[in-house]
């Protein structure tokens, strides 16, 4: 019977059932522990499991360069951010809204940190994420438009629940790379016609995608110096003052 047992979990992909059962069923039988909360304990073990592998699949297919949470984030040595902001950011409610985030500012001084960490509550919270920065967006969707792939390509972009496009600051936004952003961006929100648009009118798109980006957006405009220069700046001036 044993060897049924064990196979027919694996039958029904509950390989941590399979694995665990006989050991719990003799814990149970020691234990006084009843059928019940014998077979709570094992099903739970198993969502347990497979919550974890489905958050490390959807790591994996985020592409986030770095895992980041908001742990590591030093809220002090930031202060043009508010804590309390970004705290309801990682109730994720932006999603439901359809709302974008921006981060702008200088380099080095958090926003990269600051958009991984949502991505990580997000991927926790089960939802599909993509990080990518705006100018491999940009040159993949060029690149498979030249290979007539380009429908297939924007499916990348437009399925995962949250899109992160870092170092949008970094691309020159000429009219054909604002073309494949406004892809993007419009098909994440169905009500800009994309299809309704002749070839000549591609300033139109550009402004109607930072139409888009700018009136549905909460705003974060970031200030201050890199992070890593002040801590080396820091780090100086303690062993200065030894
Ligand atoms: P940006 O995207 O604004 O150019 P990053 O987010 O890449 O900057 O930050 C540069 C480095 O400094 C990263 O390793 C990041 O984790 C770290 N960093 C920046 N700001 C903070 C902060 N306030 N607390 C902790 N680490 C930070
Ligand atoms: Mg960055």
């Amino acid at each position: 019977m044993k060897e049924r047992i064990h196979e027919y979990c694996h039958r029904l992909h509950l390989p941590v059932m399979a694995e665990r059962w006989s050991a719990m069923a003799e814990y149970a039988s020691t234990h006084n522990i009843s059928y019940s909360e014998f077979l709570f304990r094992l099903l739970e073990a198993e969502i347990v499991e497979k919550q974890a592998r489905s958050i490390q699949t959807l790591i994996k297919l985020s592409k986030l360069p770095y895992r980041k949470t908001i742990d590591t984030f030093d809220f002090t040595a930031q202060p043009s951010v508010d804590e309390r902001r970004i705290r309801e950011l990682l109730t994720l409610s932006f999603i439901d809204r359809k709302e974008n985030i921006l981060f702008l500012g200088p380099p080095g001084i958090g926003k990269t940190h600051l958009a991984i960490s949502i991505g990580m509550e997000a991927i926790a919270r089960g939802y599909k994420t993509y990080f990518i920065t705006a100018h491999d967006l940009v040159n993949q969707l060029r690149r498979a438009d030249q290979e007539g792939k380009l429908e297939k390509k924007l499916r990348v972009f437009v399925k995962p629940t949250v899109l992160i496009i870092d170092e949008m600051g970094y691309l020159k936004l000429d009219p054909n790379s604002a073309h494949y952003l406004f892809q993007v961006i419009a098909r994440r929100y169905e009500h800009i016609p994309t299809k309704a648009l002749g070839n000549g009118e591609k300033s139109w798109e550009t402004r109607a995608m930072l139409d888009r980006l700018l009136h549905h957006s909460i705003i974060f405009n970031l200030k201050g110096e890199s992070y890593r220069l002040r801590e080396k700046r820091l780090q100086e001036e303690k062993q200065k003052d030894q």
